[in-house]
């Protein structure tokens, strides 16, 4: 993988650009791409955003996202789009397997592909060029620097600021997390000084919700969390009949896996849900456990120190035992 400053030539004229990102994307995955997508529309180009998936109802404020296509829902016009392409972004995920379906689309393309991302153990041979930091808060802020980069004061339109602030909100958990950094605040602060709201962005993530959401959030905390304190684990599993009672949508999971790090005794939290034709695993850790590396030895799985995915093909009732056994013989 070469460097990403040296794409500049590729860029000198106008091109065909797709950008994608994970499948389920979240608030980084969907900010980083539009954040992008609005620049490269400045400079002239014709980008266009595929999702490998549908994108949750808490982002679909968001400037731009009427013309993201979804891969599995437009699945011909998005094949289409890759191969007239000149150029390919692949932001927010770092291995291949993480956009599903369009992974043989984006491995056997002949395009330039391009990564922007965070993530521990990037498959650097799948990219021609990009840039892959764990050390940084979210593939919004990466956008941020590869944007400031270009050294023009006139791209920074409440579109582009809308979009990169909240990957920067979601990823950090509210300037929350490790990955809170200086350069974190700095990049709010220079948002800030060109006049950028970011209460909107608040409103629009956390305070935009159906009443059943939250109502599966006080469901999952009272009947499907069990918390092992002498384990410093927490576990909630949601069954496909827990999300179909609450009618969840995609997205209306997102934040739950965060609640039981609250008590004081858990160190690990892990949520299990039921999808389609697999168990999906989130992890979250505090402090000094690594969490990426657990799940990409047990689950399949990776992501960050502190948060991070998997899957099973086993049943739920396996899979908790199984990470009972991991978790309680002292593996993690
Ligand atoms: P979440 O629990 O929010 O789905 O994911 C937490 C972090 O782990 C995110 O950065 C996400 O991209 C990453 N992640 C989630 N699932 C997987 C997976 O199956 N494989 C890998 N490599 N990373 C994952
Ligand atoms: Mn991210």
């Amino acid at each position: 993988m070469q460097q990403i400053e040296q794409i500049l030539p590729l860029l000198s004229t106008p091109k065909k650009i797709v950008i994608t990102t994970h499948h389920k994307p979240d608030g980084d995955a969907i900010g980083s791409s539009l954040g992008l997508y609005h620049f490269l529309r400045q400079y002239g180009h014709f980008p266009t955003v595929v999702s490998p998936s549908e994108i949750p109802d808490f982002l679909q404020w968001m400037p731009g996202i009427e013309t993201v296509l979804n891969f599995e829902a437009e699945t011909k016009v998005s094949v289409r789009i890759i191969e007239d392409a000149d150029l390919i972004f692949c932001l927010d995920f770092s291995r291949m397997d993480r956009v599903k379906l369009l992974e043989p689309h984006l491995r056997n393309s002949a395009k330039t592909r391009i990564l922007i991302d965070h993530h521990l153990n990037p498959e650097t041979e799948a990219f021609e060029y990009g840039i892959c930091n764990p050390e940084k808060s979210s593939t919004c802020e990466m956008v941020y620097d590869y944007i400031k980069s270009f050294g023009r004061e006139d791209v920074w339109t409440t579109d582009v600021m809308q979009c990169l602030y909240t990957g920067l909100v979601t990823d950090t958990g509210s300037f929350r997390f490790p990955a809170t950094t200086a350069s974190v605040h700095e990049m709010a602060a220079d948002f800030k000084r060109r006049n950028f709201d970011h209460t909107i962005i608040y409103e629009n993530v956390f305070e935009n919700d159906k009443e059943s959401r939250l109502r599966l959030l006080g469901f999952a905390l009272n009947e499907r969390m069990d918390i092992f304190p002498e384990h410093h684990l927490g576990i909630i599993t949601l069954s496909k009949a827990d999300l179909e009672k609450f009618k969840a949508i995609t997205g209306d999971t997102e934040g739950i896996v965060n609640y039981p790090l609250t008590i004081e005794s858990v160190k690990v939290s892990v949520l299990l849900i039921e999808r389609k034709d697999e168990i999906k695993l989130s992890f979250r850790s505090k402090g000094s456990i690594d969490v990426s590396a657990f799940a990409r030895k047990h689950f399949n799985g990776g992501g960050h120190f502190n948060a991070a995915g998997g899957s099973s093909k086993d049943n739920m009732e396996n899979t908790v035992a199984a990470l009972k056994s991991l978790i309680f013989n002292g593996l993690i």
